[in-house]
């Protein structure tokens, strides 16, 4: 059975697993450096806040380890707080994460307080209802970034090789879109 990690150090993990079960996927929470070492076919970085997640994998020595496995070819789902973790650039915040995917994302990029709302989209083609809750959006994306959706000329959701990013949350409007990609395409489909 294949088994995905989900990073499990701050926010809606628990929502991601919950998809993982209903596509029959095996999945195991990672919370240090030595469940981060253990086999699996994929990881998902869950949405949250990435400066609380960031701070967490850098005390628990964890950062450095998650850049490797990435960098090795590793699968990786990354939502919302997520995508900025994987993000090379941050348009506005001093702080960089894991910087493996070659995108620049502007953080609360739609407001603060009000920046929550749901709207109809589609990713890859398909139509998948979307859920933001103070989203990043992508404002730059380099050569080998597949724009997978755009919402009102904004670029909401990218794959870079063996990196996912998305800034809306399928694990919260329960859709399985987004997840069924994950696995067929990039889990399944680099094996
Ligand atoms: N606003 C959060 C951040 O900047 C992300 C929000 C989310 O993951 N829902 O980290």
């Amino acid at each position: 059975m294949l088994q995905i990690g989900v990073l499990a150090l701050q926010g809606a993990f628990v929502e991601h697993e919950r998809m993982l079960d209903r596509l029959g996927i095996g999945h195991f929470q990672i919370r240090n450096r030595k469940e981060l070492s253990l086999p699996m076919d994929g990881l998902i970085l869950p949405g949250g806040e990435s400066t609380a997640i960031g701070k967490l994998m850098d005390s628990l020595g964890m950062a450095a380890l998650l850049r490797e496995r990435i960098m090795e070819g590793l699968p990786v789902f990354g939502t919302c707080a997520g995508m900025i973790l994987l993000a090379d650039e941050i348009e506005n915040d001093e702080k960089r994460h894991l910087q493996v995917m070659d995108i620049t994302v502007r953080r609360n990029a739609y407001g603060r307080q009000l920046g929550s709302f749901f709207t109809q989209g589609t990713f890859a083609g398909k139509p998948v209802p979307m859920v933001f809750i103070r989203a990043p959006y992508i404002v730059e994306a380099g050569r080998n970034v597949e724009v997978l959706s755009v919402v009102e000329g904004h670029v909401v959701a990218a794959r870079e090789r063996n990196m996912l990013a998305c800034s809306f949350h399928p694990e919260l409007s329960g859709d399985l879109t987004v997840h069924s990609y994950f696995v067929e395409a990039m889990v399944k489909g680099g094996k």
